[in-house]
Order: structure tokens, then C-alpha cells, then sequence
């Protein structure tokens, strides 16, 4: 799960780390608003206008802009809600449709009041699966680039591994403030700022927090002027509060609903839409599509206890997709009976009268010679098939 920027600095903020001042606005009202009360204490009327989205490189795509007045506030308060922004990482990259901006972050200038005093670095903190370890990486070429640094000139890209027994060392916050050629205060910060970084990492069980750029300000202190942040949802239990920062609106809408009824659901780009119980047999499944000539078009796990409602729900999930030519329903029946799943399987055909592409059904298992009997008398469109060589073969003819 993801947290958008605002989220993201205020748990920043909880763990000592400096941030800029900012509020939250959804309309243009709000956004002038906001302005108002930021800049009559502040010593300058500069503010920047971000946008929030579940995407980075907001600032290549004109996501984030510096307001110098009131005026220009309302201008680009104005033109960023509601503008469709693409950054490379929204879906389809620059040339996609990019995602519906519908509130926007007006905060105070970081770099205020000597921008050529300021420096840029990159800081993530991250896991990483090699080394089984919780790593730091780290740049002096922070900013807007730093895929091109690391694909570059990846010399410049540091990493600090954190045993997890030891937790992080202060040698290693030191290393990390040296190698980022920062000294005095600066160099005393940096090292506060990566000990409180990897402190809310650890404690918010998040899988990413990327913090781009961080800054040395002109008062030599580190600012968070940009954070990403990516939690671990099997974890969202130990912290209430973090699962209640999830913005469905920025998820896919299928999957937000297939989660509603319990269904591991992921949207591909293939054309064979799969209904498999067990993550592990769903991974073999899309692998046998391949290997069939077709693309999955989705993972999709109904779980231990596919009844009739369920696999309805699956059915129809399935079928929203456009690019579905033909569905795989592959249920191994353990602790489901294959009868039970095949009649839930007829009933949601029946059920649903829109159902307009072939369907194979394999189900091995308990009452697995039951189960196909059901869906061969049916009379229904159904395909059934109890070896998966059968159910990839049939994949292949209703395709051809
Ligand atoms: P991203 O493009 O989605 O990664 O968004 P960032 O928050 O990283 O902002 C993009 C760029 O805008 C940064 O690299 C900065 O150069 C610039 N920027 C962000 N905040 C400020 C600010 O407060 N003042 C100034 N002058 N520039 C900023
Ligand atoms: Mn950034």
C-alpha cells in the first residue's frame, strides 16, 4: 500500500524529521486559503504546488511548481486539480493517460532563502532480498534524475546494508554523512536524519521509503522535500492508523473491489482471464497459458472456499476486462469438494446471462469425476477437463 506524499512527511514528521510546512487542498478555495495562512508568518511569499498522486516524477510531467503570489497560486492550484497528470511512472509512461490529480500539496519553499546554498541528495530505505538485509541507498546526486545517476554512473549510487540483529550502527550514519560530503552541523544532522529514517521504517513495517530529494537547506539542516512511501499490507494490521491513509481512488478499481470479497485479484495484459484457488497453482496456471500461446489476463486466487457466490463474483470480475477471450477456471479440490465448486461454477452461468467467451473448467480432486459429469450435463458452454495438459490443450483450441 501506498501513501501519498502529504501522508508520507506527516510520519516523517512523528519520527523528529524535519519537513516543509505544507497543507493539504482540494479545490482552488482551499489552495488560496491555505496560502494565506502559511504566508502571513513566513518571511517569503514563495510556496510550491504539488500534486498528490500515487506516481513519482510528478515534476517531469508539471506536477510541481513554484507560486511566487498569490496569482500564481490560483494558476497553478487551478491548472494542476483536475489536470490528467503523466509522469513516467504513471500507467503507460509520458505517452498514457495519465491519473486524475484531485488534490494537490501547497507547501512552503524548501530552498528558502538561498537556493545555490542548498544541495540535493537521494536517501531510500529499503529491503533487499539478496542480502536478506534492510539496506540504505544513498547519492549525492539527488533531484529529478536519479534513475539516469544510477544507470549511468552507478559509482555514485552508495549502499548500506543494516544488519538486523545490530540494528543501524553510528558508524554507519556517520559513513553515510561522509560519503554525502557533508560536515559540521549538516554532518551532525544527517546522521539524526538517517537514525530517525530507518527508525520509521522499521517501526511502520514499510517496504520503501524514498525520500527525493533530501535536502541540505540553507541553514544546514535536512529537509524531506519530496517522500515516497510503500507498506507492507500484510502488516497493515499491527497499525491501525497507517491502513486508515489507504486512497482507494488511487488503486485499480477491480482490484479494490475483488479485495472487498476476499479475492487475491491482480490485472494483467493478457487475453485469458484465470479463477484458480491457491496462490502457488495460479502461478503454474498463468505459466500453462503461456506455454499454450495465450496471455493470462489476470492472477486471480478464490481461495480455500469457492462456492457458487464466490466464483460469480470472480466470473464477473473477470469478465469487466475487456481483452478476456477465454476463462481457466483451475481449482484443485483439497478441502473444497470438486462437485460443490462445479455446481457453483453452473449456478454463476447461469446466474449471469452475459457470459460471451468459451470457458474451460479443470477441477482435480475430491469427487473430481462428479464434478465433471455436472458440467458436461449442464448443457452450457463449458469445457471440462480434469488434466491440466487437457485444460492447456482446450486453452489452445478455443483461441486458434
Ligand atoms: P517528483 O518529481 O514527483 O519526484 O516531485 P519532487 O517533490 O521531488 O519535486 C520535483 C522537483 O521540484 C525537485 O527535484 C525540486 O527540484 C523541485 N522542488 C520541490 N519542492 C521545491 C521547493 O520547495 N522549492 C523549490 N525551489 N523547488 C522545489
Ligand atoms: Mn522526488
Amino acid at each position: 500500500m501506498n501513501l501519498h506524499e502529504y501522508q508520507g512527511k506527516q510520519l516523517l514528521k512523528s519520527y523528529g524529521i524535519k519537513i516543509q510546512d505544507g497543507e493539504v487542498a482540494h479545490t482552488v478555495d482551499e489552495a488560496v486559503a491555505a496560502y494565506k495562512r502559511m504566508t502571513a508568518s513566513a518571511d517569503t511569499p514563495v510556496v510550491v504546488v504539488k500534486a498528490q498522486i500515487h506516481a513519482g516524477g510528478r515534476g517531469k510531467g508539471g506536477g510541481v511548481k513554484l507560486a511566487k503570489n498569490e496569482a500564481e497560486l490560483r494558476e497553478h492550484a487551478d491548472n494542476i486539480l483536475g489536470m490528467m497528470l503523466k509522469t513516467p511512472q504513471t500507467p503507460g509512461g509520458m505517452d498514457g493517460e495519465g491519473k486524475l490529480v484531485s488534490k494537490i500539496l501547497v507547501a512552503e519553499d524548501a530552498y528558502h532563502p538561498d537556493f545555490d546554498a542548498c544541495k540535493e541528495f537521494y536517501v531510500s530505505v529499503l529491503m533487499d532480498r539478496g542480502s536478506k538485509r534492510n539496506v540504505i541507498v544513498y547519492s549525492t546526486e539527488g533531484g529529478m534524475d536519479i534513475e539516469k545517476v544510477a544507470e549511468e554512473t552507478p559509482h555514485l549510487v552508495h549502499k548500506e546494508f543494516i544488519d538486523p540483529t545490530l540494528g543501524i550502527q553510528g558508524f554507519q550514519l556517520r559513513k553515510i554523512a561522509f560519503n554525502l560530503g557533508l560536515s559540521g552541523a549538516a554532518f551532525k544532522d544527517m546522521t539524526k536524519f538517517i537514525a530517525n529514517l530507518y527508525k520509521a521504517f522499521v517501526q511502520s513495517d514499510a517496504s520503501l521509503f524514498e525520500i527525493n530529494p533530501c535536502l541540505k537547506d540553507a541553514h544546514d539542516q535536512i529537509v524531506a522535500v519530496d517522500c515516497k512511501v510503500s507498506l507492507d499490507e500484510n502488516a497493515l494490521f499491527r497499525h491501525p492508523d497507517l491502513a486508515e491513509l489507504r486512497d482507494t481512488s488511487e488503486e485499480d478499481p477491480t482490484e479494490v473491489e475483488a479485495k472487498s470479497y476476499g479475492l487475491n485479484y491482480v490485472n494483467l495484459d493478457g487475453n485469458v482471464g484465470c479463477m484458480v484457488n491457491g496462490a502457488g497453482l495460479a502461478m503454474a496456471t498463468m505459466d500453462i497459458i503461456k506455454l499454450s500461446g495465450g496471455e493470462p489476463a489476470n492472477f486471480l486466487d478464490v481461495g480455500g472456499t469457492a462456492d457458487a457466490a464466490r466464483v460469480e463474483q470472480a466470473f464477473r470480475i473477470i469478465l469487466r476486462d475487456p481483452k478476456v477471450k477465454a476463462i481457466l477456471i483451475n481449482i484443485f479440490g483439497g478441502i473444497v469438494r470438486c462437485d460443490r465448486v462445479a455446481n457453483g461454477v453452473v449456478d454463476a452461468y447461469k446466474n449471469m446471462k452475459d457470459i460471451n467467451v468459451p470457458i474451460i473448467v479443470r477441477l482435480q480432486g475430491t469427487n473430481a469425476d462428479i464434478a465433471k459429469k455436472i458440467i458436461d450435463e449442464s448443457g452450457l458452454e463449458v469445457h471440462s477437463a480434469i488434466q491440466l495438459q487437457e485444460a492447456a490443450a482446450l486453452v489452445e483450441k478455443v483461441l486458434a
